[in-house]
């Protein structure tokens, strides 16, 4: 049998839901700042600007010694990029994840958008990686399963052609970012741990455009993209399962 998942009480729920608040404001701040010429270290100090506004500390920052509070990736870049000196170009593809800590509860979560006018190649794979999200997200209900996300999300994925690294998925979390069970973005219905009142995990599907599952990760140490270097996307929220529904709580 799979392990039960902790339920998250009232208390612990009130920290995570400010944690997810200010992870949703980084994004709001970030979305609106990345623009053609702006470079993802600037992206990156926004987002510190945000956490120490809010008294809330990263949980992306010294993780196995990652440098900043945000990750972006560009392009082919699935997950896990640097913030740099890159300068965000015309028709770029930007996914970025971060996260937060309020009193020692965590928030996770990540979004993937166009940089001034991308192809509509480009626009479909990322309105298929909100809408596996949101299937993901939909499944967060009590007396399903863990594998019930991850079928979910499969199911809009895969029929429309797109790709999914297998190494990568999604998380419990609480006083970790990264706690168990991991929610893998493939699964099979009724399998895995129970879905209770009170559950938390992060949910994130992460698309490969050229429908190949292969990615690779590059000397940095860090950025994983594709093997065929086709565009990626990466979504994620934080969410809480409840007797009325799912509630995302990386948002504002
Ligand atoms: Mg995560
Ligand atoms: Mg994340």
């Amino acid at each position: 049998m799979a392990r039960r998942i902790p339920r998250r009480s009232p208390e612990q729920l009130r920290l995570m839901r400010a944690a997810g608040r200010v992870v949703a404001e980084m994004h709001d701040v970030i979305r609106n700042a990345a623009d053609v010429g702006v470079s993802t270290a600037q992206l990156d100090r926004l987002a510190r600007d945000v956490l120490s506004r809010r008294g809330a500390t990263s949980n992306f920052l010294g993780y196995h010694g990652f440098p900043a509070v945000i990750c972006s990736s560009v392009n082919d870049q699935v997950i896990h990029g640097i913030p740099g000196d890159y300068v965000l170009e015309d028709g770029d593809v930007l996914s970025v994840d971060c996260g937060a800590i309020i009193s020692g509860w965590h928030g996770d979560a990540a979004f993937t958008m166009g940089i001034g006018e991308i192809t509509g190649e480009a626009q479909r794979l990322i309105d298929v990686a909100d809408r596996a999200l949101l299937a993901g997200i939909a499944a967060m209900v009590p007396g399903g399963a863990v594998g019930d996300i991850g079928a979910a999300v499969n199911a809009v994925v895969k029929p429309a052609g797109y790709g999914s690294p297998e190494d990568y998925c999604g998380h419990g979390i609480g006083k970790a970012m990264h706690e168990a069970p991991d929610v893998a973005n493939r699964g099979r219905r009724g399998r895995g741990a129970a879905l209770e009142v009170g559950v938390v995990l992060a949910i994130e599907p992460m698309l490969l455009g050229g429908g190949r599952d292969e990615v690779d990760e590059l000397d940095d140490g860090w950025t994983i993209v594709t093997r065929d270097h086709s565009l990626a996307a990466h979504v994620e929220h934080t969410v809480l399962v409840t007797d009325h529904g799912p509630e995302i709580l990386t948002r504002l």
